[in-house]
């Protein structure tokens, strides 16, 4: 019977090179793929058909804790790239027993990420998640003891690498010589190293609103504070305005313009007073196309009702809200 080993996969490349380089020497490899609210990654679509199968774990929970309080602290952003690694390291170790398998493979690669990447990191990241020598990091083993698989055979040393630093030119010399044409580089693809989210993060977090509705609204429109535990969400562009209809929850506010104006659908949340309904109009009446038009009307209700309030809204600029804007 085949030896089973789990390989954590991000859906970048250094990933998918350490789950090939184990699978083609004979061990049945699993692809993990763990989601946290932060990455918008389909790994299904980006993922190329290598002949492992590939399972998706959510952790959006478990990530909402610690981005409050990481044990290890941030990177140049939001990021707690050594929590983060040690939770899904973790969790990797608790489904090795569920799922029979004897390792797990990681595409770390020594030195190429300045936070979680250097040496220390990478020990510590191996110690905490409890998975010790079960770990191989087949781009950079030769840098590191001998892991279990390597000791018991299961995985041939010398067929393992040395790479190190940030420069990917071997990487992408052994995705040819491996046959691998087509591959994703999602780098950036996690919101926590991008400053415009994290300030929006950071504001949603100093006013204790962080669950996981809020952060799917995070992602969307631009964000007006318009009350000390209130937010206005007004969408950019067509996909954003279905998009803030979909994430609309009982109790919030969507707004729009009269019929026929083209102009954004907005999303009030938090404790939404009267007063406040009308700033939520101004400011939706504000993005509309209102050209040459003085007075706009503009609808709204409360989810989930289905009829339409409305307010007389004298046309006023974006500029006035500026101030609102987070
Ligand atoms: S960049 Fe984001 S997903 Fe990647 S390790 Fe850091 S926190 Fe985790």
């Amino acid at each position: 019977m085949k030896i089973k080993a789990l390989a954590l996969i991000s859906g970048g490349l250094d990933s998918l090179l350490s789950a090939k380089l184990v699978h083609d020497q004979g061990v049945e490899v699993i692809g993990v793929h763990f989601k946290i609210p932060f990455c918008k990654l389909n790994i299904r679509k980006v993922f190329p058909d290598i002949g492992i199968e590939i399972i998706e774990v959510d952790l959006s929970q478990e990530f909402l804790k610690l981005i409050e309080e990481p044990c290890y602290g941030f990177g140049a952003n939001m990021n707690p790239c050594i929590d983060c690694k040690i939770l899904m390291f973790s969790k990797a170790r608790e489904l090795m027993s569920r799922m029979g398998a004897k390792f797990v493979i990681t595409g770390e690669v020594l030195g190429q990420r300045p936070m979680s990447q250097n040496k220390q990191a990478l020990k510590l990241i191996k110690r905490q998640s409890g998975l010790d020598d079960l770990l191989l990091r087949p781009l950079s083993a030769k840098f590191f003891p001998p892991s279990l698989a390597e000791k018991e055979g299961w995985v041939k040393r010398e067929e393992l690498f040395n790479f190190n630093g940030r420069r990917r030119t071997a990487q992408m010399q052994l995705a040819k010589d491996l046959g691998l044409l087509k591959y994703s580089t999602p780098a950036g693809g996690c919101l926590l190293t991008d400053p415009c989210f994290c300030r929006r993060l950071q504001e949603l977090l100093s006013h204790k609103e962080l669950d996981l509705d809020n952060l799917a609204l995070l992602k969307v429109g631009r964000h007006f504070r318009i009350g000390n535990n209130a937010r206005l969400v007004v969408g950019r562009e067509k996909d954003e305005n279905d998009l803030l209809m979909r994430l609309a929850r009982p109790g919030d506010y969507l707004f729009g313009p009269q019929k026929d104006l083209a102009g954004p659908t907005a999303l009030a949340r938090g404790l939404i007073t009267p007063e406040l309904t009308f700033l939520a109009s101004e400011i939706t009446s504000a993005y509309t196309d209102a050209v040459g038009l003085k007075e706009i009307e503009v609808l709204y209700r409360q989810v989930p009702a289905a009829k339409d309030n409305m307010h007389k809204i004298l046309h006023v600029s974006k500029s006035r809200f500026a101030h609102l804007l987070i």
